[in-house]
């Protein structure tokens, strides 16, 4: 069966019942539909004295076209963690819209590990989405309109770094000329459009911690500079007021359900590359105060996703992560060791050996955090018993163990002996975490850390201009930031087709960038896309409503 038909067939409870396993009474869901909710402030600004549960991430080796199963399997735990006893929910991302109807899959996991209403997760959900769109482009437009009236604050024009965004891959729009047709309708510039997960709006809403937080940070976005270079801020243009309430429903987190009806919350969504990758703060402490196990996941492989997850996220919520769940799959390691995807199918122990490597120094990297890890393989069909008994020997060879996990194919069964194995790890108490690199390290030497302690490279390669930029913020009082890398997912080094744990190598950084509210300094290493566009074939073409009134072709 495809994920779609499981997710149709799916025994779904009414969500105030899903809400009632946190103890979240009925009128503080706020409901959308009979199987989305969103949980109020108020109840969450309640739960402030309450004791925090267990945190758990999942994370992964570098992707492949194979597909690894990070959402699978943070579904899967937590299907499984409450199947042993325990009283878990997990935090994922909320999916953008417009990549479903290019080539991306779902967002929701996959076989018996997914969380529904699947087809609603992956479009319109509850609006946070549109809420940021809006809340994004209206200080685009109240900016546009300042300079129109007679641009008091002396913006250069030339100088304008905010940009619009769309929930769309539209590939037409990343370079426009705004402001055409004469007198009436300002002056023209360049400008462009990105993507709305790629918008500094999605980063803050999901860093912020309550709507101060959030409407402190709004303010703080650079959006332009003057002739002086001096910056002027959405707070100058008066903005962060209306745009905080543009935002103030979808600050809340959203409740549903996986397919065992147990508590999922999905809540924001913003880019793995510019921004950090994973759900929203709010939606993270909330499900700390309500369950005793919090599984939640980041985007990308453990070299970007983990480290953003440790570095930016948990430092700046002051979250304690104590277990890590590193996503690894056989076919990955095969493809790793040098096999071509067509050929995946085929027993090739020798292939996941030489593959294993990549694992390893995942493996290795998340011990800088302090924080304990266990692989889970999570099992294909085609993995044949040898190919999985060479990865749980490459881990304990490692120091470390590799659980074969099976929640794709069989839900909570499936996953039950990784769900003891993390309570084991997490009631060891061995956690200790700790970032990778202290807030008072200079910007160029914290992306000196994550390059050599993580990336494995030699050096950091960048000029004057970079060097010099970076000390002009640190001049400026952001010198305190934590570093977002934004470079391939793919590998260790910006070469996304250098597989395994390459070292000798080098890491160029092309430009620096500021986002300001959100509060990091983003390292541009590569080509680095903020508007896709679709394929020749976009999966839209076949996207439609079947005879029985259900979507077809999403996934
Ligand atoms: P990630 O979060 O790492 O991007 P997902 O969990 O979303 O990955 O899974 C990506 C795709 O792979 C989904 O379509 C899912 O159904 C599929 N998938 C995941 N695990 C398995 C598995 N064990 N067997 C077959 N397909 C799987
Ligand atoms: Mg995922």
């Amino acid at each position: 069966m495809s994920d779609i038909e499981i997710a149709r067939a799916a025994n779904k409870k009414p969500i105030q019942e899903i809400g009632a396993k946190l103890d979240i009474p009925n009128e503080h869901l706020l409901p959308f539909g009979h199987d989305k909710a969103k949980v109020s402030e108020e109840f969450i600004r309640s739960l402030s004295g309450k004791k925090n549960g267990h945190l758990v991430l999942v994370t992964a080796i570098n992707p492949t076209p194979a597909g690894e199963g990070k959402t699978t399997t943070t579904v899967g735990l937590g299907d499984g963690l409450n199947a042993i006893g325990k009283k878990a929910a997990i935090c994922i991302r909320e999916a953008s819209l417009g990549p479903c109807f290019g080539m991306k899959g779902g967002a929701a996991g996959g076989g018996y590990a997914q969380v529904v209403p699947m087809e609603e997760m992956n479009l319109h959900f509850t609006g946070d989405f549109h809420a940021i769109t809006s809340a994004h482009n209206l200080l685009a437009a109240m900016l546009d309109n300042h300079i129109y009236w007679g641009n008091e604050l002396d913006i250069d024009i030339r100088r304008v770094v905010y940009r619009r965004v769309l929930d769309m891959n539209d590939r037409a729009l990343r370079q426009v000329v705004c402001s055409l047709g004469g007198v009436a309708n300002g002056f023209p510039r360049e400008a462009g459009f990105d993507i709305t997960v790629a918008s500094e709006v999605m980063a803050i809403l999901c860093l912020a911690t309550d709507l101060a937080d959030l409407e402190k940070r709004l303010g703080d976005i650079i959006v332009a500079y003057r002739r002086d270079r001096t910056p002027v801020y959405a707070r100058d243009i008066k903005a962060d007021g209306a745009m905080t309430v543009l935002l103030q429903q979808a600050m809340q987190p959203n409740l549903v359900q996986t397919l065992e009806n147990n508590p999922a919350f999905v809540h924001g969504g913003p880019f793995a590359n510019i921004a950090h990758g994973c759900n929203s703060v709010v939606a993270t402490t909330t499900a700390l105060k309500l369950a005793d196990y919090v599984v939640t996941e980041a985007g990308f492989g453990a070299d970007l996703g983990a480290e953003k997850f440790m570095n930016i996220k948990c430092r700046k919520a002051g979250l304690k992560p104590e277990a890590v769940v590193i996503v690894a799959t056989v076919r990955a390691m095969k493809m790793n060791g040098g096999v071509d995807k067509k050929d995946l199918g085929e027993e090739n122990v020798s292939a996941v050996e030489k593959g294993c490597p990549n694992l390893g120094r995942h493996i290795e990297n998340l011990r800088k955090f302090g924080v304990p890890s266990v692989v889970a393989i999570n099992h294909f069909v085609t993995d044949t018993d040898a190919e999985v008994q060479a990865v749980k020997d490459f881990v304990a060879s490692m120091g470390s163990e590799a659980i074969l996990c099976k929640h794709w194919a069989d839900g909570s069964k499936g996953s039950a002996e990784l769900a003891k194995k993390v309570v084991q790890i997490v009631e060891g108490g061995t956690a200790d975490y700790k970032p990778l690199y202290p807030d008072d390290m200079p910007l160029f030497e914290k992306m000196e850390t994550i390059a050599k302690e993580i990336y494995r490279a030699d050096e950091v390669l960048a000029d004057a201009k970079i060097r010099n930029q970076l000390k002009e913020w640190e001049n400026q009082g952001y010198g305190h930031l934590p570093v977002c890398m934004a470079k391939t997912q793919y590998s260790f080094t910006t070469d996304p087709t250098r597989r395994g744990a390459p070292t000798g190598h080098s890491l160029p950084i092309r430009e620096v960038r500021l986002s300001a509210g959100a509060g990091f300094v983003v390292a541009v290493c590569g080509e680095i896309m903020t508007m896709p566009g679709l394929p020749r074939v976009p999966s839209a073409e076949s996207i439609c409503i079947n005879e029985d009134g259900l979507i077809d072709g999403l996934f």
